[in-house]
């Protein structure tokens, strides 16, 4: 197991970003709907390749080809396709 349901997205300095929505397993790609976004804290990132956060700008997502990583309380999980 990657990350667990319930887990909290968060950024490099503990900004809480958002949740995991379901367990996240090993060798299953991530494909987005596993992760809640909280756009009120959270923006689109600059170079559109995922989410960051709106305080201080570290990324917490990034996708490509529709696959994600993100960054939980024990750091990044998933590979990018
Ligand atoms: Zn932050």
């Amino acid at each position: 197991m990657l990350a667990h349901k319930g887990e909290d997205i968060v950024c490099s300095q503990g900004h809480k970003l958002g949740s995991i929505t379901e367990d996240i397993v090993e060798g299953r790609p991530i494909t987005g709907h596993e992760l809640r976004i909280d756009f009120s804290v959270a923006g689109i990132s600059p170079t559109n390749d995922g989410h960051s956060c709106r305080a201080c700008n570290e990324k917490v997502t990034e996708v490509r080809d529709g696959t994600y990583r993100v960054r939980t309380t024990h750091g990044w999980v998933g590979e990018l396709s």
